[in-house]
Protein backbone atom coordinates (compact mmCIF):
# COMPACT_ATOMS: atom_id res chain seq x y z
CA UNK A 1 0.00 0.00 0.00
CA UNK A 2 1.21 3.25 -1.37
CA UNK A 3 1.48 6.17 1.14
CA UNK A 4 0.49 9.05 -1.03
CA UNK A 5 -0.37 8.24 -5.04
CA UNK A 6 -0.09 11.93 -6.59
CA UNK A 7 -2.04 11.78 -10.08
CA UNK A 8 -0.49 14.32 -12.61
CA UNK A 9 2.95 15.08 -12.82
CA UNK A 10 3.01 18.95 -13.57
CA UNK A 11 3.94 21.72 -11.20
CA UNK A 12 1.12 21.03 -8.57
CA UNK A 13 1.94 17.18 -8.49
CA UNK A 14 5.99 17.42 -8.68
CA UNK A 15 5.30 20.06 -5.64
CA UNK A 16 3.30 17.79 -3.55
CA UNK A 17 6.18 14.77 -4.49
CA UNK A 18 8.49 16.36 -2.77
CA UNK A 19 7.49 17.72 -0.23
CA UNK A 20 5.90 14.65 0.50
CA UNK A 21 9.15 12.89 0.34
CA UNK A 22 11.05 15.41 1.85
CA UNK A 23 8.66 15.32 4.90
CA UNK A 24 9.38 11.66 5.85
CA UNK A 25 6.91 10.01 3.82
CA UNK A 26 8.77 7.01 2.60
CA UNK A 27 6.04 5.16 -0.29
CA UNK A 28 5.24 7.87 -2.83
CA UNK A 29 4.03 7.64 -6.30
CA UNK A 30 3.63 10.06 -9.05
CA UNK A 31 1.61 9.14 -12.29
CA UNK A 32 2.40 10.86 -14.88
CA UNK A 33 1.17 9.62 -18.48
CA UNK A 34 4.03 11.57 -19.91
CA UNK A 35 6.97 13.16 -19.23
CA UNK A 36 7.27 14.83 -16.04
CA UNK A 37 6.86 19.29 -16.39
CA UNK A 38 2.96 19.91 -17.20
CA UNK A 39 1.33 22.24 -19.22
CA UNK A 40 4.03 24.70 -18.87
CA UNK A 41 6.53 23.11 -20.87
CA UNK A 42 4.30 23.89 -23.90
CA UNK A 43 5.04 27.48 -23.56
CA UNK A 44 8.34 29.30 -25.10
CA UNK A 45 8.20 32.07 -22.97
CA UNK A 46 7.98 32.48 -19.16
CA UNK A 47 8.61 35.06 -16.88
CA UNK A 48 6.88 35.41 -14.16
CA UNK A 49 8.18 32.33 -11.71
CA UNK A 50 9.73 33.82 -8.95
CA UNK A 51 13.03 33.98 -8.77
CA UNK A 52 14.12 33.18 -12.26
CA UNK A 53 15.34 36.57 -13.53
CA UNK A 54 15.94 35.90 -17.26
CA UNK A 55 13.31 34.36 -19.69
CA UNK A 56 13.16 30.90 -19.90
CA UNK A 57 11.17 28.43 -22.25
CA UNK A 58 8.78 25.92 -20.34
CA UNK A 59 11.03 23.03 -20.62
CA UNK A 60 13.80 24.88 -19.43
CA UNK A 61 11.90 25.95 -15.97
CA UNK A 62 10.85 22.71 -15.67
CA UNK A 63 13.89 20.59 -16.23
CA UNK A 64 15.12 20.52 -12.56
CA UNK A 65 12.06 19.43 -10.53
CA UNK A 66 11.60 15.66 -11.34
CA UNK A 67 15.65 15.51 -10.48
CA UNK A 68 14.89 17.67 -6.88
CA UNK A 69 12.10 15.78 -5.58
CA UNK A 70 13.24 12.23 -6.89
CA UNK A 71 16.16 13.32 -4.25
CA UNK A 72 13.66 12.59 -1.45
CA UNK A 73 12.85 9.25 -3.19
CA UNK A 74 9.38 10.23 -5.18
CA UNK A 75 8.81 7.72 -7.48
CA UNK A 76 7.59 8.31 -10.88
CA UNK A 77 5.55 5.58 -12.66
CA UNK A 78 4.56 6.82 -16.40
CA UNK A 79 0.87 5.63 -16.48
CA UNK A 80 -2.38 7.16 -16.98
CA UNK A 81 -4.74 6.72 -14.15
CA UNK A 82 -8.15 5.69 -15.12
CA UNK A 83 -10.69 5.92 -11.97
CA UNK A 84 -10.09 6.36 -8.37
CA UNK A 85 -12.55 4.52 -5.89
CA UNK A 86 -12.62 5.02 -2.24
CA UNK A 87 -12.61 1.77 -0.63
CA UNK A 88 -14.10 0.92 2.74
CA UNK A 89 -11.71 1.45 4.99
CA UNK A 90 -11.12 4.83 3.63
CA UNK A 91 -7.94 4.25 1.58
CA UNK A 92 -7.95 4.37 -2.04
CA UNK A 93 -7.53 2.21 -4.94
CA UNK A 94 -6.21 3.33 -8.34
CA UNK A 95 -7.15 1.87 -11.63
CA UNK A 96 -4.29 1.75 -14.35
CA UNK A 97 -4.72 2.22 -18.23
CA UNK A 98 -2.20 -0.85 -17.95
CA UNK A 99 -4.68 -2.68 -16.41
CA UNK A 100 -2.90 -2.89 -13.00
CA UNK A 101 -4.22 -1.30 -9.71
CA UNK A 102 -2.66 0.41 -7.10
CA UNK A 103 -3.69 0.90 -3.45
CA UNK A 104 -2.65 4.21 -1.41
CA UNK A 105 -3.58 5.84 1.96
CA UNK A 106 -4.26 9.14 0.38
CA UNK A 107 -4.27 10.67 -2.90
CA UNK A 108 -3.54 14.34 -4.01
CA UNK A 109 -5.31 14.68 -7.78
CA UNK A 110 -3.04 17.21 -9.63
CA UNK A 111 -4.51 16.52 -13.21
CA UNK A 112 -4.63 20.32 -14.51
CA UNK A 113 -6.81 21.20 -17.13
CA UNK A 114 -7.13 22.03 -20.97
CA UNK A 115 -7.70 24.93 -22.61
CA UNK A 116 -10.59 24.25 -25.45
CA UNK A 117 -9.27 24.97 -29.36
CA UNK A 118 -11.56 27.33 -31.22
CA UNK A 119 -10.70 25.16 -34.42
CA UNK A 120 -9.08 27.60 -36.66
CA UNK A 121 -6.63 26.82 -39.69
CA UNK A 122 -3.23 27.86 -37.52
CA UNK A 123 -4.02 27.58 -33.93
CA UNK A 124 -2.54 24.76 -33.23
CA UNK A 125 0.65 25.27 -35.16
CA UNK A 126 1.13 28.71 -33.31
CA UNK A 127 -0.05 27.87 -30.11
CA UNK A 128 3.17 29.27 -28.12
CA UNK A 129 4.41 31.24 -31.08
CA UNK A 130 1.61 33.79 -31.16
CA UNK A 131 -1.83 32.06 -30.32
CA UNK A 132 -2.13 31.88 -26.47
CA UNK A 133 -4.91 31.00 -23.98
CA UNK A 134 -3.14 32.63 -21.25
CA UNK A 135 -3.67 36.79 -20.93
CA UNK A 136 -1.22 36.59 -17.70
CA UNK A 137 0.92 34.41 -18.54
CA UNK A 138 1.42 36.13 -22.26
CA UNK A 139 0.11 39.61 -22.57
CA UNK A 140 3.18 41.21 -21.54
CA UNK A 141 4.91 40.42 -24.28
CA UNK A 142 2.53 42.35 -26.66
CA UNK A 143 3.09 45.67 -24.61
CA UNK A 144 2.30 48.60 -26.52
CA UNK A 145 1.09 46.02 -29.43
CA UNK A 146 -2.56 45.14 -30.48
CA UNK A 147 -4.03 41.91 -30.18
CA UNK A 148 -7.10 39.86 -31.11
CA UNK A 149 -8.85 37.50 -27.99
CA UNK A 150 -11.51 35.42 -29.35
CA UNK A 151 -14.82 34.17 -27.26
CA UNK A 152 -17.67 35.62 -25.89
CA UNK A 153 -17.68 34.10 -22.45
CA UNK A 154 -16.53 35.65 -18.85
CA UNK A 155 -13.22 33.94 -19.52
CA UNK A 156 -12.91 36.23 -23.12
CA UNK A 157 -14.15 39.37 -21.29
CA UNK A 158 -12.11 39.86 -18.32
CA UNK A 159 -8.89 38.56 -20.16
CA UNK A 160 -9.47 41.85 -23.25
CA UNK A 161 -10.19 43.81 -20.06
CA UNK A 162 -7.13 42.83 -18.40
CA UNK A 163 -5.41 43.28 -21.62
CA UNK A 164 -6.56 46.72 -22.06
CA UNK A 165 -4.43 47.57 -19.12
CA UNK A 166 -0.84 46.07 -21.44
CA UNK A 167 -1.31 46.84 -24.81
CA UNK A 168 -2.03 49.30 -27.33
CA UNK A 169 -5.41 47.57 -28.54
CA UNK A 170 -7.69 44.42 -28.09
CA UNK A 171 -10.13 43.60 -30.73
CA UNK A 172 -12.59 41.08 -29.43
CA UNK A 173 -13.65 38.54 -32.12
CA UNK A 174 -16.90 36.63 -31.22
CA UNK A 175 -19.36 34.46 -33.23
CA UNK A 176 -22.35 35.49 -32.51
CA UNK A 177 -23.79 39.68 -31.11
CA UNK A 178 -24.48 38.47 -27.54
CA UNK A 179 -22.12 37.92 -24.63
CA UNK A 180 -22.23 34.72 -22.74
CA UNK A 181 -20.31 37.08 -19.80
CA UNK A 182 -21.79 38.67 -16.78
CA UNK A 183 -23.98 42.13 -17.91
CA UNK A 184 -21.38 43.76 -15.69
CA UNK A 185 -18.74 42.59 -17.08
CA UNK A 186 -20.01 43.51 -20.90
CA UNK A 187 -20.47 46.83 -19.68
CA UNK A 188 -16.87 47.42 -18.96
CA UNK A 189 -15.91 45.95 -22.34
CA UNK A 190 -18.42 48.13 -24.36
CA UNK A 191 -17.23 51.22 -22.48
CA UNK A 192 -13.24 50.33 -22.78
CA UNK A 193 -12.36 52.71 -25.77
CA UNK A 194 -9.49 50.15 -26.10
CA UNK A 195 -11.43 47.53 -26.92
CA UNK A 196 -13.63 47.03 -30.45
CA UNK A 197 -15.51 44.51 -31.18
CA UNK A 198 -15.72 42.47 -33.97
CA UNK A 199 -19.27 40.61 -33.75
CA UNK A 200 -21.04 37.59 -36.32
CA UNK A 201 -17.63 37.24 -36.61
CA UNK A 202 -15.35 33.82 -36.92
CA UNK A 203 -11.49 33.71 -37.25
CA UNK A 204 -10.54 31.77 -40.62
CA UNK A 205 -7.08 31.29 -39.45
CA UNK A 206 -3.74 32.90 -37.90
CA UNK A 207 -0.88 33.50 -40.52
CA UNK A 208 2.07 34.06 -39.92
CA UNK A 209 6.02 32.50 -40.25
CA UNK A 210 9.04 31.02 -37.96
CA UNK A 211 9.13 34.34 -35.61
CA UNK A 212 5.51 34.54 -34.99
CA UNK A 213 1.92 34.91 -35.49
CA UNK A 214 1.44 38.04 -38.08
CA UNK A 215 -2.12 38.15 -38.10
CA UNK A 216 -5.46 36.84 -38.64
CA UNK A 217 -7.88 36.45 -41.32
CA UNK A 218 -11.82 37.05 -39.78
CA UNK A 219 -15.35 35.88 -41.92
CA UNK A 220 -17.59 38.70 -40.73
CA UNK A 221 -20.72 37.68 -42.38
CA UNK A 222 -19.30 36.93 -45.70
CA UNK A 223 -16.68 39.96 -45.53
CA UNK A 224 -13.46 39.23 -45.08
CA UNK A 225 -11.45 41.04 -42.10
CA UNK A 226 -7.62 40.94 -42.39
CA UNK A 227 -6.13 42.18 -38.77
CA UNK A 228 -2.43 42.73 -38.50
CA UNK A 229 -1.64 41.63 -35.12
CA UNK A 230 1.18 39.49 -33.62
CA UNK A 231 -1.55 38.13 -30.53
CA UNK A 232 -4.06 36.39 -30.72
CA UNK A 233 -5.64 35.28 -27.54
CA UNK A 234 -8.42 32.26 -27.63
CA UNK A 235 -10.83 31.74 -24.84
CA UNK A 236 -13.37 29.59 -25.81
CA UNK A 237 -13.78 27.44 -22.42
CA UNK A 238 -11.84 24.85 -20.56
CA UNK A 239 -11.75 21.36 -20.04
CA UNK A 240 -11.04 20.42 -16.42
CA UNK A 241 -9.07 16.73 -16.03
CA UNK A 242 -11.61 15.63 -13.73
CA UNK A 243 -12.20 12.37 -15.36
CA UNK A 244 -9.96 10.13 -12.77
CA UNK A 245 -12.75 10.92 -10.32
CA UNK A 246 -15.92 9.62 -12.33
CA UNK A 247 -17.54 6.64 -11.07
CA UNK A 248 -18.89 3.68 -13.03
CA UNK A 249 -22.04 5.47 -12.53
CA UNK A 250 -21.11 8.43 -13.63
CA UNK A 251 -21.36 10.96 -10.41
CA UNK A 252 -17.52 12.44 -8.94
CA UNK A 253 -15.75 10.44 -6.44
CA UNK A 254 -15.88 14.27 -4.53
CA UNK A 255 -17.69 17.67 -4.70
CA UNK A 256 -17.21 19.69 -7.77
CA UNK A 257 -18.51 22.68 -8.90
CA UNK A 258 -20.86 23.24 -12.16
CA UNK A 259 -17.63 23.69 -14.48
CA UNK A 260 -16.53 20.46 -13.21
CA UNK A 261 -13.60 22.18 -11.05
CA UNK A 262 -12.99 20.09 -7.28
CA UNK A 263 -14.01 22.02 -4.31
CA UNK A 264 -11.05 22.34 -1.82
CA UNK A 265 -10.70 24.06 1.32
CA UNK A 266 -7.20 26.16 2.16
CA UNK A 267 -5.47 22.96 2.52
CA UNK A 268 -6.08 21.50 -0.79
CA UNK A 269 -8.48 19.00 1.25
CA UNK A 270 -11.92 17.55 -0.92
CA UNK A 271 -14.83 16.50 0.42
CA UNK A 272 -13.66 12.98 0.97
CA UNK A 273 -11.34 12.46 3.33
CA UNK A 274 -7.71 11.38 1.78
CA UNK A 275 -8.37 12.33 -1.41
CA UNK A 276 -6.99 16.42 -2.29
CA UNK A 277 -7.05 18.21 -5.00
CA UNK A 278 -4.07 20.99 -6.33
CA UNK A 279 -3.52 22.83 -9.03
CA UNK A 280 -5.37 23.98 -12.26
CA UNK A 281 -7.72 20.75 -11.53
CA UNK A 282 -9.07 22.78 -8.19
CA UNK A 283 -11.80 25.65 -8.10
CA UNK A 284 -10.86 29.10 -8.74
CA UNK A 285 -6.98 28.03 -9.28
CA UNK A 286 -5.66 31.16 -10.25
CA UNK A 287 -3.96 28.70 -13.34
CA UNK A 288 0.10 30.12 -13.00
CA UNK A 289 2.77 27.61 -12.35
CA UNK A 290 3.63 29.27 -8.97
CA UNK A 291 -0.04 28.92 -7.85
CA UNK A 292 -0.20 25.40 -9.01
CA UNK A 293 3.28 24.72 -7.16
CA UNK A 294 1.97 26.49 -3.87
CA UNK A 295 -1.25 24.10 -3.61
CA UNK A 296 1.10 21.30 -3.97
CA UNK A 297 2.83 21.97 -1.21
CA UNK A 298 0.10 22.82 0.91
CA UNK A 299 -1.90 19.49 -0.08
CA UNK A 300 1.13 17.24 0.42
CA UNK A 301 1.89 19.03 4.14
CA UNK A 302 -1.63 18.35 4.79
CA UNK A 303 -1.11 14.63 3.88
CA UNK A 304 1.49 13.83 6.19
CA UNK A 305 -0.25 14.89 9.23
CA UNK A 306 -3.59 12.86 7.54
CA UNK A 307 -1.32 9.33 7.11
CA UNK A 308 0.19 10.04 11.23
CA UNK A 309 -3.32 10.61 12.45
CA UNK A 310 -3.99 7.17 10.28
CA UNK A 311 -1.46 5.21 12.32
CA UNK A 312 -2.43 6.51 15.65
P1 LIG B 1 -0.56 20.68 -15.40
O1 LIG B 1 0.67 21.45 -15.58
O2 LIG B 1 -1.60 20.73 -16.44
O3 LIG B 1 -0.11 19.17 -15.16
C1 LIG B 1 -1.04 18.13 -15.10
C2 LIG B 1 -0.34 16.86 -15.50
O4 LIG B 1 -1.19 15.77 -15.22
C3 LIG B 1 -0.03 16.79 -17.00
O5 LIG B 1 1.37 16.60 -17.16
C4 LIG B 1 -0.83 15.60 -17.49
O6 LIG B 1 -0.14 14.82 -18.46
C5 LIG B 1 -1.04 14.79 -16.21
N1 LIG B 1 -2.26 14.00 -16.22
C6 LIG B 1 -3.53 14.44 -16.47
N2 LIG B 1 -4.39 13.43 -16.32
C7 LIG B 1 -3.67 12.33 -15.97
C8 LIG B 1 -4.02 10.99 -15.68
N3 LIG B 1 -5.27 10.57 -15.74
N4 LIG B 1 -3.03 10.13 -15.36
C9 LIG B 1 -1.73 10.53 -15.32
N5 LIG B 1 -1.35 11.80 -15.57
C10 LIG B 1 -2.31 12.68 -15.90
N6 LIG B 1 1.69 29.75 -16.00
C11 LIG B 1 2.55 30.66 -15.50
O7 LIG B 1 2.67 30.79 -14.27
N7 LIG B 1 3.32 31.44 -16.31
C12 LIG B 1 3.29 31.34 -17.66
O8 LIG B 1 3.99 32.07 -18.38
C13 LIG B 1 2.41 30.35 -18.22
N8 LIG B 1 2.36 30.18 -19.57
C14 LIG B 1 1.58 29.18 -20.08
C15 LIG B 1 1.62 28.95 -21.45
C16 LIG B 1 0.89 27.91 -22.00
C17 LIG B 1 0.98 27.67 -23.49
C18 LIG B 1 0.07 27.10 -21.16
C19 LIG B 1 -0.73 25.96 -21.74
C20 LIG B 1 0.01 27.35 -19.80
C21 LIG B 1 0.76 28.38 -19.24
N9 LIG B 1 0.73 28.65 -17.87
C22 LIG B 1 1.60 29.57 -17.34
C23 LIG B 1 -0.18 27.94 -16.96
C24 LIG B 1 0.54 26.78 -16.26
O9 LIG B 1 1.12 25.96 -17.23
C25 LIG B 1 -0.45 26.00 -15.40
O10 LIG B 1 -1.13 26.85 -14.51
C26 LIG B 1 0.26 24.91 -14.60
O11 LIG B 1 1.00 24.07 -15.45
C27 LIG B 1 -0.74 24.10 -13.79
O12 LIG B 1 -0.04 23.07 -13.15
P2 LIG B 1 -0.78 21.72 -12.71
O13 LIG B 1 0.29 20.90 -12.09
O14 LIG B 1 -1.99 22.04 -11.94
O15 LIG B 1 -1.30 21.05 -14.04
P1 LIG C 1 -17.84 29.73 -21.79
O1 LIG C 1 -18.75 30.46 -20.85
O2 LIG C 1 -18.20 28.36 -22.21
O3 LIG C 1 -17.72 30.66 -23.08
C1 LIG C 1 -17.03 30.23 -24.18
C2 LIG C 1 -17.18 31.30 -25.25
O4 LIG C 1 -16.41 30.89 -26.37
C3 LIG C 1 -18.63 31.49 -25.72
O5 LIG C 1 -18.90 32.83 -25.94
C4 LIG C 1 -18.66 30.69 -27.02
O6 LIG C 1 -19.51 31.26 -27.99
C5 LIG C 1 -17.25 30.84 -27.51
N1 LIG C 1 -16.84 29.68 -28.29
C6 LIG C 1 -16.91 28.37 -27.94
N2 LIG C 1 -16.38 27.59 -28.90
C7 LIG C 1 -15.98 28.44 -29.89
C8 LIG C 1 -15.36 28.24 -31.13
N3 LIG C 1 -15.04 27.01 -31.58
N4 LIG C 1 -15.07 29.33 -31.90
C9 LIG C 1 -15.38 30.58 -31.47
N5 LIG C 1 -15.96 30.83 -30.27
C10 LIG C 1 -16.26 29.77 -29.50
O7 LIG C 1 -16.32 29.64 -21.24
P2 LIG C 1 -15.52 30.58 -20.24
O8 LIG C 1 -15.66 32.00 -20.62
O9 LIG C 1 -14.15 29.99 -20.13
O10 LIG C 1 -16.26 30.36 -18.85
C11 LIG C 1 -16.45 29.04 -18.32
C12 LIG C 1 -17.32 29.14 -17.09
O11 LIG C 1 -16.59 29.83 -16.06
C13 LIG C 1 -18.58 29.96 -17.36
O12 LIG C 1 -19.65 29.38 -16.74
C14 LIG C 1 -18.25 31.32 -16.78
O13 LIG C 1 -19.38 32.03 -16.34
C15 LIG C 1 -17.33 30.95 -15.63
N6 LIG C 1 -16.43 32.06 -15.34
C16 LIG C 1 -16.85 32.95 -14.42
C17 LIG C 1 -16.07 34.05 -14.13
C18 LIG C 1 -16.57 35.02 -13.12
O14 LIG C 1 -17.62 34.76 -12.56
N7 LIG C 1 -15.88 36.12 -12.86
C19 LIG C 1 -14.84 34.25 -14.80
C20 LIG C 1 -14.45 33.32 -15.75
C21 LIG C 1 -15.26 32.23 -16.02
P3 LIG C 1 -21.12 31.18 -27.82
O15 LIG C 1 -21.44 32.23 -26.80
O16 LIG C 1 -21.62 31.52 -29.19
O17 LIG C 1 -21.43 29.79 -27.39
Amino acid sequence: MLDLAIVGGGPAGLTAGLYATRGGLKNVVMYEQGMPGGAITQSSEVENYPGVCEVVTGMELMECWPKQAMRFGLKHEMEKVERIKRNEDGTFTLELASGKTEQAKAVIVATGSTPKRAGFEGEEEFIGKGVSTCATCDGFFYKGKEVAVVGGGDTALEEALYLANIVEKVYLIHRRDKFRAAPSTVERVMNNPKIELILNAKVKKVYGDQSGVQGVIIDQEGKEIDLKVPGVFVFVGMNVNNEVLKQEDGSFLCDVNEWGEVKVDLKMRTSVPGLYAAGDVREDAAKQVVCAAGDGAAAAIDVISYIEKMGE
